[in-house]
């Protein structure tokens, strides 16, 4: 609640799917994940409705699409048309961007507003490994294809890994910049499979700052309430600019003032990406009596009071099921 009584507004990251059809080396098995059955997947009526009862009692700031891969969920194309139609507010998209060739314009024309693709690397091999086959050129033309129909922007998110991607942050930075795309760059997380060799891996956003200071003039950003990411103005010597930012769950985790609430695949509501548990709101759905309401609105209070103030990651979990 705010000071005024008056319940702030969230902003909801909805996982559409626990599948995916990439088995990045610090998300998911190199066999995949037992995915939940079926009938246990959140139906696109409940996802909508659950948005929409949200947004009257809270207020909604963002509606986030992930997963799982979202673009392998069948009928995300209707669920972003029925989300648009239904008011939800700044409609976004985190993909791997392996499918965006064909499904971009589909996706800007239900309503899609803003897309974020996953790339850790720009060298074929590199991407091929750490997503255990994936085709980098079919991700390529799938950004080519999201600028063409006008998403505004396209965002870029890499996970840096020490020995893997390290070396590739000024290369990735200048590709973002020459497409005019912002780029993220991401701190791994001790979450499931990433705890093996963790260690070994993790590189600090403060490093990742400190290797791109040394190619460009960083100028910091003003903040924007809410966000995860600390962003920066990239100057080079040539004076090409673009927008790169800093996302440090681990070493500057931004708790404060979070109001993000995650629903995975299969209806459990997550206050944290570093929290395992949080009520389930699939048996409440749909609603039919003014009590179902209420007891869903209970449901999401619990989850907000849940939220935790300095991240300690609950680390058996695979992120490809809680949603990225
Ligand atoms: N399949 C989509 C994709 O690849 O973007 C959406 C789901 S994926 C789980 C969402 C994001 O989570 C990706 O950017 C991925 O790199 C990131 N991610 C997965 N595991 C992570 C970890 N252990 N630490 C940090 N980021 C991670």
């Amino acid at each position: 609640m705010s000071v005024s009584g008056k319940p702030q507004p969230v902003s909801l990251r909805l996982s559409v799917t626990d599948r995916c059809d990439l088995r990045c080396i610090y998300c998911l098995p190199p066999d995949g994940a037992t995915l939940a059955a079926h009938d246990d997947v959140l139906r696109l009526e409940e996802i909508v409705e659950f948005v929409g009862i949200v947004q009257r009692r809270f207020g909604l700031t963002k509606v986030h699409l992930t997963g799982g891969e979202p673009l392998v969920r069948r009928g995300i194309v209707d669920l972003v048309r029925m989300l648009a139609d239904a008011g939800a507010p700044d409609l976004a998209m985190t993909t791997n961007g392996l499918n965006l060739r064909e499904m971009a314009l589909p996706l800007r024309q239900a309503g899609l507003g803003r897309i974020n693709v996953s790339l850790d690397s720009l060298e074929a091999e590199t991407y091929r490994t750490l997503t255990r086959g994936g085709d980098l050129g079919r991700v390529l033309d799938g950004i080519a294809a999201a600028g063409l129909v006008g998403f505004e922007p396209v965002k870029f998110n890499t996970v840096v890994l020490r020995g893997i991607n390290d070396r590739e942050v000024v290369s990735i930075a200048r590709f973002g910049m020459e497409r005019g795309c912002a780029v993220r760059f991401l701190e791994l997380m001790p979450i499931g499979v990433a705890q093996a060799g963790y260690e070994d891996r993790f590189v600090s956003s403060a490093e990742v700052r400190a290797q791109m200071a040394s190619a460009f003039e960083l100028r910091a950003l003003p903040p924007v309430p809410g966000a995860s990411s600390r962003n920066y103005r990239a100057i080079d010597a040539d004076g090409r600019q673009g927008v790169v930012g800093f996302i440090s769950p681990c070493t500057e985790p931004f708790c404060a003032g979070c109001r993000r609430l995650r629903l995975t695949a299969t209806g459990r509501l997550l206050g944290c990406l570093a929290q395992a548990e949080g009520p389930q709101v699939r048996p409440l759905l749909p609603t039919r009596t003014p009590e179902d309401e209420e007891r869903l609105v209970e449901a999401v209070e619990q989850a907000l009071r849940l939220k935790r103030n300095a991240r300690r990651f609950d680390g058996q979990r695979l992120m490809g099921r809680v949603g990225g």
